[in-house]
């Protein structure tokens, strides 16, 4: 019996994980450029200066997963969403360079146009942040059952039982 294949093994690495942190300098500075980025961003952006959510003045979070600005009450009632929704504080947490390109690309005006494209101000009250019960349920309105989203339709159309339909085969 010949046992072929000369494959030598890589073997795993050593292990070193991705996350490990290095207390390089160069990389604190850089950290902070971004979040220098996050701050400019709200001070020169109008939109950005209000809370995303409730509208009130003063935002001290961001929502990295949709990419707008919020204030402290709107990021945890943000945080118990199912799935919850990423918020990082902006003056206490560092930034990654994607996720500053991708609040610059988004922020608190095209995030209005996605997640309140149908809503009418007019019609509609944005909640009070001081009320949290109302807060929660205006969020899930939104993200959850994308309420007020143009780009996704409430209730997807789903063929059932058209053409197939699974009648009994009879039996000869
Ligand atoms: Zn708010």
């Amino acid at each position: 019996m010949a046992a072929g294949g000369g494959g030598a093994g890589p073997g795993a690495g050593p292990g070193g994980g991705p996350g490990a942190r290095r207390g390089s300098a160069n990389r604190d500075a850089e950290a902070e450029v971004w979040c220098r980025r996050v701050r400019e961003l709200v001070s020169a952006v109008p939109a950005n200066r209000l809370c995303f959510e409730c509208g009130q003045r003063g935002v001290t979070y961001v929502d990295i997963s949709v990419g707008s600005l919020v204030c402290t009450g709107c990021s945890g009632a943000l945080r118990g969403l199912n799935p919850p929704h990423r918020v990082k504080s902006i003056s206490m947490t560092t930034f990654t360079e994607a996720e500053v390109l991708f609040l610059q690309e988004h922020g608190n005006e095209a995030c209005r146009r996605v997640w309140l494209g149908t809503f009418d101000p007019r019609t509609s009250l944005l909640p009070d942040s001081c009320d949290p019960q109302k807060l929660k349920e205006f969020l899930q309105e939104k993200y959850e059952k994308k309420r007020c989203d143009p780009l996704t339709p409430p209730t997807p159309p789903t063929r059932m039982g058209s053409g197939g339909s699974p009648m009994l085969c009879p039996l000869f």
